[in-house]
């Protein structure tokens, strides 16, 4: 990216959450700038997850505030920040295992048509969205994430991989501006590991994706700004050639 034309996205200053005397994210400065695939990495409890449930909403600062696209959302609701564009996978997509595919990514889809709707009530809303907007919509998001051909089938006897292209297509089905995918490799075999990168690779083109993660193939493979947290705190930022080369990371955490 060049860096001249770097677009701010998204910036926490002071941000700061405890819990009792437990700092889990301590005075952070985090930025993150439009078109730049940037991942989260550090070790266990490093407070990664702490920082994006306070960027979602769904934890609230003990101190500190944060923008997005040059508005402080800080006092925003988690919903609020959803129509926003900020959508956190697990936030939006625990699926719906009784549910089919269609009808998981329908959920999503009906959300998200009818918020973008100007009418008055709420019912006026929701006829203003026709059921071919939806199908439409649900067909294009499933074959996006190659769950073409599934639709009909329930959710919950999915493949476990196939289950989280799913949470995928939810997630893109809420129109977010920024993605926050938290492990999605987390629990997969090395074949879907390979075919959720591609497709992350994919969807960065055309959507802000911020990624924790804890496999560094994919961090480094995927990711062309990388964040590193320690103790509550940013220990190192930089591109995944400089963050592989940095002492501080490598003795805290790449274990060299
Ligand atoms: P992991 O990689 O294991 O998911 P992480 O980097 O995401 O870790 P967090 O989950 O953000 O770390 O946790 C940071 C610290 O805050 C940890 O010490 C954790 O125990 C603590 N913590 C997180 N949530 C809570 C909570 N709701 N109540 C109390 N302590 C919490």
């Amino acid at each position: 990216m060049d860096e001249m034309v770097a677009v701010e996205l998204l910036s926490t200053h002071g941000l700061t959450r405890q819990y009792g005397g437990l700092v889990a994210v301590d005075d952070v400065n985090f930025k993150l700038y439009q078109d730049r695939l940037h991942a989260i990495i550090g070790p266990n409890g490093a407070g990664k997850t702490t920082l994006v449930s306070l960027i979602c909403g769904r934890t609230t600062p003990s101190s500190g505030r944060i923008n997005f696209k040059g508005n402080d959302i800080t006092g925003l609701s988690s919903a609020k920040r959803v129509q926003a564009g900020i959508v956190y996978t697990f936030q939006v997509t625990s699926i719906f295992s009784n549910l089919s595919c269609y009808e998981n990514v329908a959920l999503s889809v009906q959300r998200n048509l009818r918020a973008q709707q100007k009418g008055t009530s709420l019912l006026e809303r929701w006829s203003m969205v026709s059921e071919a907007d939806i199908e439409k919509a649900v067909l294009k998001y499933l074959l996006e994430v190659g769950l073409e051909g599934v639709d009909n089938q329930i959710a919950g006897t999915l493949p476990y991989g196939h289950q989280k292209l799913l949470e995928v297509a939810m997630s893109l089905a809420a129109g977010p501006k920024l993605l926050i995918l938290d492990e999605p490799t987390q629990g997969l075999a090395e074949v879907e590991i390979e075919n959720l990168t591609q497709l992350i690779r994919k969807i960065s083109k055309s959507v802000n994706v911020l990624l924790i993660e804890h496999n560094m193939e994919v961090v480094f493979n995927l990711a062309e700004y990388v964040t590193v947290m320690d103790n509550g705190s940013i220990l190192a930022e930089g591109t995944p050639a400089e963050i592989e080369n940095n002492h501080a990371v490598q003795a805290s955490y790449l274990g060299n």
